[in-house]
């Protein structure tokens, strides 16, 4: 398991950190896996990174190694009872990469947030003293639209869409709208779509090709123009506690990923 980090180095830029939400209201769309493996190229392209895991299921955070169950801070406790985040902020296998890990009992702070002064501002302000830190701030999402996934809409500049290639993809996407609208115009004016990302893709059905069609004709100019292949390296490496970069960097996924990062930082 990763030891807690203590020699991490002032980034000299001046600039603030780009943060991106990785978000879909929609279960097992690959939000997890592309805010895993977007934060894993970002160091081999000369950024320093975050990776946020704000779902109480810990996906992002068991995918990379970590042992949940042995945990001493996670982002719970900052955004819960305030606590300094750089106490629960972890080194990864990959160097540039570190972790704010998710622990279960962020489940309950979906309820616990509700009572809390600003609840909705509330990872913002963890996150701020961090925000000359690192180069880019990727924040993994709650398959919901509930008080957790606001914090990350708030938090955040841009939203990373992942968008499964499959029958029913668009649908929920109104309700991503009209919630991400709400925030603009209530809580954050900045938030903007950063990119919409086709995963999952297979190239030996009709109806990937259908609906990555579909997509792009919708949402013409966002659309990243690499495509997520479904491929059994990427849903392999989180068992191995490893990004794909690690598990096996000449895989068709990982050759994507890396692509995908690349037209990240240059938007
Ligand atoms: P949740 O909504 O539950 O948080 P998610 O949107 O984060 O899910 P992932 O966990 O990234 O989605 O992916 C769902 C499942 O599909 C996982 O088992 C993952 O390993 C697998 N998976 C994701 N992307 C791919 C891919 N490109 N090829 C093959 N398997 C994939
Ligand atoms: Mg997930």
């Amino acid at each position: 398991m990763p030891g807690p980090y203590n020699d991490r180095q002032a980034r000299s830029s001046t600039e603030l950190a780009r943060v991106y939400a990785v978000v879909n209201q929609k279960g097992g769309v690959g939000k997890t896996t592309t805010a895993i493996n977007v934060a894993a190229n970002l160091p081999a392209l000369g950024k320093s990174v975050l990776l946020v895991d704000m779902d109480p299921q810990g996906n992002t955070t068991s995918g990379l190694g970590v042992d949940r169950r042995r945990l001493e801070a996670s982002v719970y406790q900052s955004i819960v009872d305030g606590a300094d985040v750089n106490a629960a902020i972890l080194k990864t296998v990959t160097a540039g990469l570190d972790l704010l890990p998710s622990d279960p009992a962020l489940a309950g702070a979906e309820i616990e947030l509700i009572s809390l002064p600003r609840r909705e501002r509330r990872l913002l302000y963890a996150l701020d003293s961090l925000r000359r830190s690192y180069d880019y701030v990727i924040i993994d999402c709650p398959p919901s639209l509930g008080l957790l996934t606001v914090n990350c809409l708030v938090a955040a500049e841009f939203m990373l869409i992942p968008i499964q290639c499959e029958y029913f993809a668009l649908e929920g996407l109104g309700a991503l709208t009209y919630t991400t609208a709400r925030i603009q115009r209530d809580l954050n004016p900045r938030l903007k779509i950063g990119g919409i990302v086709l995963t999952l893709y297979d190239a030996r059905t009709a109806l990937a090709g259908q609906v990555a069609a579909q997509v792009r004709e919708r949402f013409p100019q966002q659309t990243f123009r690499t495509v997520i292949p479904r491929s059994v390296r990427l849903s392999e490496a989180p068992s191995h506690g490893l990004p794909i970069t690690e598990y096996d960097p000449t895989s068709r996924g990982a050759l994507a990923y890396q692509e995908l990062t690349r037209e990240l930082i240059a938007t």
